[in-house]
């Protein structure tokens, strides 16, 4: 996996780690949504609790397609773009957080 830096905490996100892409670059899980608490208005807090819940769901959904050994070769592609389709999923829901 590529190294990528939390603009949050600044420091490098580990493998296995949850961590998302928002506008500002690469961001822990945690750091995102706690950063996010401190930001959006009382009103839409539960939204970003639901939210948070589908995307912390989804982030680990990915490390566990990430973490599947010997995939066989025809497998692969398989593999390949359901991981895809989690990593949008993961990127719609970043991107609904980031706009409460
Ligand atoms: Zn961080």
């Amino acid at each position: 996996m590529a190294e990528f830096q939390c603009y949050a905490c600044n420091t490098k996100v580990k493998t296995g780690e949850k961590f998302t892409f928002t506008k500002k670059g690469s961001v822990h899980f945690d750091c995102f949504i706690s950063q996010r608490r401190k930001e959006v208005i009382p009103e839409k807090q539960e939204m970003l609790r639901t939210y948070s819940i589908l995307l912390d769901s989804e982030l680990q959904h990915l490390i566990s397609i990430l973490s599947i050994q010997a995939v066989p070769d025809d497998a692969k592609e398989t593999v390949r773009v359901k991981y895809k389709d989690v990593e949008k999923a993961c990127g719609e829901t970043t991107r609904l957080i980031s706009e409460l």
